[in-house]
């Protein structure tokens, strides 16, 4: 019953070096967060020792009355925060939890209609050697050269020709919203499934600030530990009528044991995402984003060739546009890390230069919201990106007052 730090000095220190570059730096991974301690012990509880296979009340092994308990609490909560019919909490992550909702409603071979990695879709929407890519033949749709924003014409017309079985909507890189409603009515012109994958905006959804793709969806899949701000993990939400088959996709279709500590962990951020408090905390990751995206509109940053795709910013990111800077992705993402900022480095539509090096940044807002930042904080954050991107820059000045603002908001000031 040794601590960490006596059983195992090594990964100990590790954990916290990671404690404190998460403390003294500024996080603006888009999919990142901070989980509530409360989540952390949950996830870190006695509940990792059991084998649950099976669902709350159909388990395939003994002692679970507890772990039943805790299942149904998260299964409740987050059909209550989203308005769904049924969910699945199982899925150890998003990947998985698509890789299930296309097990149940698909057969190798069939066709799916994904937006296209590069122009801001995920791996598991048919990216080519990902399981989906694998699996099914993948039809992709882009966003608009000009306008950067996803070509609902093309949705169309490339589901009339190719008649997909499923149509996959949702993003990992996007700054606006996208029309579930026409989503749903191409799926159906077609009579393919209409699966949205809400995990980059999920948050957003639960506090009422952006649309729900839960009314226009058969299926919504989601993580829970970006916007939504708890443990690595996924969900399925779905109607009821697909209900019985998505439970039998997760498990015993792709999974076997659920983690019964990380659902403990789930059921706890969806009882903070129904909160005032998370809702709050939402809006100040919105207004977030548009001041950094007003910030890099400026003429300062333009003519250092640093601009914003789409114009601006609807949602927690702002995608950042290098293709006239002389700074890549990869070097960009080195300067911000210099003067303290995380971000990465992310591949733009029709992106000149090769995927391990790009030619922008993905930069969002919902770590350092939950820090507690406030708009006159986002302002000087954004100043010091805006001034880290251009030719000439004070990489100790810039520091300083990255410093500054991570010490104005101590992360787990409880935690060594
Ligand atoms: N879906 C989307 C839209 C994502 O952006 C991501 C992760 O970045 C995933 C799914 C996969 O989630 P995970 O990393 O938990 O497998």
């Amino acid at each position: 019953n040794s601590s960490l730090h006596e059983l195992d000095p090594d990964v100990a220190a590790a954990v916290d070096a990671e404690l404190h570059r998460q403390q003294s730096t500024l996080e603006m991974i888009a999919s990142e967060n901070f989980a509530p301690v409360a989540v952390m012990e949950a996830q870190g509880s006695v509940l990792t020792n059991k084998y649950a296979e099976g669902y709350p009340g159909r388990r395939y092994y003994g002692g679970c009355e507890h772990v039943d308990v805790v299942e149904q609490i998260a299964i409740d909560r987050i059909k209550a925060l989203f308005g769904a019919e049924a969910a699945n909490v199982q899925p150890h992550s998003g990947a998985q939890a698509n890789a299930a909702a296309m097990f149940a409603l698909l057969k190798p071979g069939d066709t799916i209609l994904g937006l296209n990695l590069a122009h801001g879709g995920h791996l598991t929407h048919g990216m080519k050697i990902n399981f989906s890519g694998k699996l099914y033949n993948v039809v992709a749709y882009h966003v608009d050269e000009q306008t950067n924003l996803v070509d609902m014409e093309e949705v169309e017309r490339l589901a009339k020709e190719h008649r997909p079985k499923l149509i996959v909507a949702g993003w990992s890189a996007y700054p606006r919203q996208l029309d579930f409603a026409a989503f749903r009515r191409i799926a159906d012109e077609v009579g393919a499934y209409l699966m949205v994958d809400m995990a980059h905006f999920a948050g957003l959804v639960a506090a009422g600030l952006h649309p729900s793709p839960v009314p226009h969806a058969h299926v919504v899949t989601t993580t829970t530990h970006k916007t939504l701000g708890g443990p690595r993990g996924g969900v399925i939400l779905s109607t009821a009528e697909l209900a019985k088959k998505i439970n039998s996709a997760v498990f015993p279709g792709q999974q076997g044991g659920p983690l019964e500590h990380v659902i403990a962990a789930k059921a706890v951020s969806f009882k903070v995402a129904a909160t005032e408090e998370f809702k709050e905390r939402q809006q100040r990751t919105l207004e977030g984003a548009k001041i950094l995206a007003e910030r890099l509109l400026q003429d300062d940053v333009k003519k250092a060739g640093v601009s914003v795709l789409s114009g601006g910013t609807d949602v927690h990111l702002v995608l950042v546009d290098l293709r006239n800077s002389e700074l890549d992705g990869q070097q960009a993402e080195d300067r911000l890390h210099e003067v303290g900022i995380t971000v990465n480095r992310n591949a733009i539509p029709n992106d000149p230069r090769p995927p391990m090096v790009t030619s922008g940044l993905r930069i969002g807002t919902p770590a350092l919201a939950t820090r507690g930042f406030q708009a006159e904080d986002f302002r000087e954050v954004a100043d010091v990106i805006a001034e880290a991107l251009k030719p000439e820059y004070d990489a100790a000045a810039l520091r300083g007052r990255v410093t500054a603002l991570a010490a104005k908001y101590p992360l787990y000031p409880g935690l060594k």
